[in-house]
C-alpha cells in the first residue's frame, strides 16, 4: 500500500535496520526502542490489523510466529527470555496499520504489562 510506513520498508524506500527476512515476512528494529532489544515483525503482504487477517492466512500467521521466534535467537534472546506483542487498534496502541509482532527482551518484562 502506497502511503503505509511499513509496506515502504518492505519496497526499499525507506530504510531500515534489517535483522531477519524470508519470503513472507520482514523484521526490523523499532525505531523508538523500548527495550534493549526491540524488532518488528511484518508480513510482506499489506493487513492493516489482527483483524482483517483471513482464515486464508493461517500459514501467514504461523511464518510470522516463526520469524520471531528466529529474530529472538538471533537478538541473542532465546536464554534470557522475550515477549510478543501484536496491538491490534488504536486503543491498544497500534499506531502503524500494518500488521505487526513486537520482538522484545533485554530486560526484566513486567506482568501484567501497562
Ligand atoms: P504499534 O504502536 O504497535 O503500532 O507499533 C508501531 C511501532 O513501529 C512503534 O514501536 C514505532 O516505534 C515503530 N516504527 C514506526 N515507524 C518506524 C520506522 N520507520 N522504522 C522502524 N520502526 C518504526
Amino acid at each position: 500500500m502506497k502511503d503505509c510506513v511499513f509496506c515502504r520498508i518492505v519496497g526499499g524506500e525507506i530504510p531500515a535496520k534489517r535483522v531477519f527476512e524470508d519470503d513472507a515476512t520482514v523484521a526490523f528494529r523499532d525505531a523508538n526502542p523500548v527495550a534493549p532489544a526491540h524488532a518488528l515483525v511484518i508480513p510482506r503482504a499489506h493487513i492493516a490489523t489482527l483483524d482483517e487477517v483471513q482464515d486464508s492466512d493461517r500459514e501467514l500467521l504461523g511464518r510470522l510466529l516463526l520469524s520471531a521466534r528466529a529474530v529472538a535467537a538471533e537478538l541473542g534472546l532465546s536464554s534470557t527470555g522475550y515477549r510478543l506483542v501484536i496491538n491490534t487498534h488504536a486503543g491498544a496502541g497500534q499506531s502503524v496499520f500494518h500488521v505487526h509482532v513486537h520482538v522484545l527482551g533485554g530486560r526484566p518484562l513486567g506482568w501484567p504489562p501497562g
